[in-house]
């Protein structure tokens, strides 16, 4: 089942992207992406609903 998660940046927790991922066994995205705000690459991950 595909489901829409929240990535947020986990150094200043702002939410930057929006993705479609495969739910297995409650395992939590995450995704090295460009925080606009940090202006750098950070690990974002996925925020639980
Ligand atoms: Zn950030």
């Amino acid at each position: 089942m595909r489901q829409y998660v929240t990535l947020e940046c986990t150094e200043c927790r702002n939410e930057n992207y929006r993705t479609s991922t495969e739910t297995r066994g409650g395992k939590r995205l995450e995704l090295k992406k460009h925080c606009r705000r940090c202006r750098k690459h950070t690990l974002h991950r996925q925020k639980r609903k």
